[in-house]
């Protein structure tokens, strides 16, 4: 076979569908967010970003980043091992101890990154519970249905927020078997919320353990930026909370915070814990700066609303659609793969700006968008530029305007 002419052809039929990946290579400006400039092939531009993950800009928090430099004068670079051979630091249990103050929780377990913190949570618990059933909704990420699917245990899929679908789901399991249903706070994709309490009170009756994904959520709601579960009061009812410090933390790494017998047994059996090096200790310390600063500051919390709001009001106002969601999320809707990402490649080229085109598999066919993350890093003017531009596009190419159905 030769190998190569597969991987060309198979790359090919992506390309034609308009779903290749091109990745816009970006040197972020610290003290300059969300500015960042852009590496092209004929040079260098600056463009403002305006589809990061870091929320609300901590990735250049001066507590964070002193905390950062702070840790790498004091420990050096690397962790110098797995959590069990000398690569449990200082740094590493008291973040920790942060994460399980943060979600009132006995305890927290850190892993390398969001992804791995689902994969291996689920696989360890739905694999090594006997005759374990998940319920996953049908939104759930891809780091969640890949520790479903490695697991190998029984999966039913319940309809996305729908606790009514879910309970349909659970009365036909047998009573006795260990359950678990899996879900997000915000979804990141279409920013919807779910029932969170709705789906506990249907779990609670059958005796299903709940696993709740709060990794576009941390940071950003609740007083203390505990989430959506601790916003609404829940926190006590969910069996495992999950999280990211790489998103609205603004560092890297991910967790889950549950009972101590929870973390300690998934900790104990997780292969994805076990056998991967430990995150920098600078990192950890520097995540839980954030996490410090975000549980007693509120004003990039509301900045952030403030900002998400005033870009819903402009969008609105130029009838550009977009998904309404009581989420920070602002998709803006194309429909076509191809139109979505001519959209980002001419708002990148003639504009400077950045917004990542947002097509299949991460969203349905036909569902193509462009997914706008206001934070509290951009300005009035940014806001104004980057509806100007949209305008001129939306008119060059006759692009539909209006209300876009949620
Ligand atoms: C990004 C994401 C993750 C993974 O978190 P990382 O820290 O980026 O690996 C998990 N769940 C959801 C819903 C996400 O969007």
């Amino acid at each position: 076979m030769n190998y190569d002419e597969f991987f060309r052809a198979e790359l090919q039929s992506l390309a034609d569908e308009g779903n290749y990946r091109h990745f816009a290579e970006l040197e972020r400006r610290q003290g300059d967010f969300p500015r960042a400039r852009h590496h092209r092939p004929d040079g260098t531009k600056e463009v403002t970003v305006w589809c990061s993950n870091d929320y609300l800009g901590m990735g250049q928090h001066p507590a964070v980043l002193s905390a950062m430099h702070e840790a790498i004068d004091r420990c050096g670079a690397g962790a110098g091992g797995t959590r069990n051979i000398s690569g449990t630091t200082h740094d590493h249990v008291m973040l920790e101890q942060e994460l399980a103050d943060l979600h009132h929780k006995p305890a927290a377990l850190l892993f390398t990154s969001g992804y791995v913190s689902n994969w291996a949570a689920i696989t360890t618990l739905a694999s090594r519970l006997p005759g374990c059933v998940v319920l996953s909704d049908a939104g759930n990420h891809a780091s969640m249905i890949e520790g479903i699917r490695h697991s190998r245990a029984e999966k039913i899929i319940f309809k996305h927020n729908d606790p009514q679908d879910l309970e349909r789901c659970l009365a036909q399991i047998d009573p006795k078997r260990p359950k678990i249903v899996a879900f997000e706070s915000v979804y990141s994709m279409d920013g919807d919320i779910a029932p969170i309490a709705k789906i506990c009170d249907v779990a609670e009756k059958y005796g299903a353990m709940t696993y709740l994904d709060e990794v576009h959520a941390v940071g950003l709601y609740g007083l203390r930026g505990g989430g959506i579960a601790e916003r609404e009061g829940l926190m006590d009812r969910i069996t495992l909370i999950e999280g990211t410090l790489g998103k609205a933390f603004g560092v890297v790494g991910g967790y889950i915070a549950a009972s101590t017998e929870l973390c300690d047994f998934v900790r104990s059996f997780a292969s994805g814990f076990i056998f991967t090096t430990a995150l920098p200790p600078a990192c950890a310390a520097a995540a839980r700066a954030s996490i410090q600063h975000l549980k007693q500051s509120n004003s990039e919390r509301e900045r952030h609303q403030n900002r998400v709001a005033a870009v819903r009001r402009q969008l609105d106002i130029m009838g550009v659609p977009h998904l309404k969601n009581d989420s920070h999320i602002v998709p803006v809707m194309v429909g076509n793969p191809v139109k979505c990402k001519m959209i980002s490649d001419r708002l990148l080229q003639d504009y400077g700006i950045y917004v990542q085109p947002i097509n299949y598999p991460t969203v349905p066919k036909g569902t193509e968008r462009l997914r706008i993350t206001p934070s509290p890093v951009h300005s009035d003017e940014d806001i104004r530029y980057l509806m100007e531009s949209l305008g001129a596009i939306w008119s060059e190419c006759a692009l539909a305007r209006g209300v876009a159905a949620a």
